[in-house]
């Protein structure tokens, strides 16, 4: 199955942009993913192909229109009824590796990127889309944070990213991140790998890793910590622990 992405886009041509190379450019050559641009411009209705007013209330800039992104979401539903809608949006959900698995595990997702003030609230209330936050930051349109959200989805798809590595352990998977890596030289700059590391022990670096992720994530993420220690069902990467116990 060709997982399916659909962007709603005023800037068709950013896609697949950095997507076309490297990992996930492989895996669209190889049909394991597919990406559609729908331009709302095309659903707009006046002369100069409008897609959006000044806000109600008065303020600066301009807001999407309802009407007009409605008609372009319903488009991309009889293009691919069964995937969820996204709509990139600072207002939204933060979005967590969790999510990322539910999604790449579907058949495809389908993205409205926003512009502008973002979108008028009346299109949220008459479809069913999920707004989702890629970061405490603001971007000047979803494009970024559409394409953040592919490539995260892209690598966990069936034969991305090749046997040796299924992402299992990497940050979040587990509700920590990951532990510190090293590689080769074994000396650099007078710093030597851990000498655990270059033990052979594979118990003992296993329980290494696992104190050394536990430590960073206590230290530079007190948030994710709390919740992994609030139990796995707390945890933002709680889909690979719910997958465990349907097995
Ligand atoms: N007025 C909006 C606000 O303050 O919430 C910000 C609009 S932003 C300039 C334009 C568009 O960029 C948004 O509609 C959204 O699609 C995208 N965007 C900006 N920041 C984002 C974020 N953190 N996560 C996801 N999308 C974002």
């Amino acid at each position: 199955m060709t997982f399916t992405a659909q962007i709603l886009t005023l800037y068709p041509e950013m896609f697949p942009g950095p997507l076309g190379t490297s990992l996930a450019g492989r895996a669209m050559e190889e049909g394991k993913w597919a990406c559609d641009t729908i331009n709302p411009r095309e659903f707009a209705t006046d002369k100069h192909r409008s897609v959006d007013d000044t806000p109600a209330g008065g303020g600066a800039g301009m807001v999407l229109r309802a009407d007009i992104m409605a008609a372009a979401v319903d488009h991309a539903l009889e293009k691919q009824e069964n995937a969820p809608i996204l709509a990139m949006t600072p207002r939204g959900k933060p979005l967590t590796q969790a999510r990322v698995r539910e999604i790449a595990s579907g058949p495809g997702v389908t993205i409205i990127c926003g512009r502008f003030e973002g979108f008028d609230e009346r299109l949220f209330d008459a479809r069913d889309i999920e707004q989702v936050s890629i970061g405490d930051y603001v971007l000047s349109g979803g494009e970024m944070g559409a394409l953040v959200l592919l490539d995260a989805c892209i690598r966990l798809l069936p034969g991305v990213m090749g046997a040796s590595s299924s992402g299992d352990d990497e940050s979040f998977e587990h509700g920590t991140l990951e532990y510190p890596q090293y590689t080769r030289p074994q000396k650099w700059e007078g710093r030597i790998i851990p000498e655990v590391l270059r033990s052979g022990d594979h118990a003992k670096i296993d329980a290494w890793r696992k104190q050394r992720a536990e430590e960073d994530t206590r230290l530079r993420r007190p948030d994710l910590w709390e919740r992994h220690r609030d139990g796995p069902d707390q945890s933002p990467s709680g889909a690979q622990e719910k997958d465990k116990d349907k097995e």
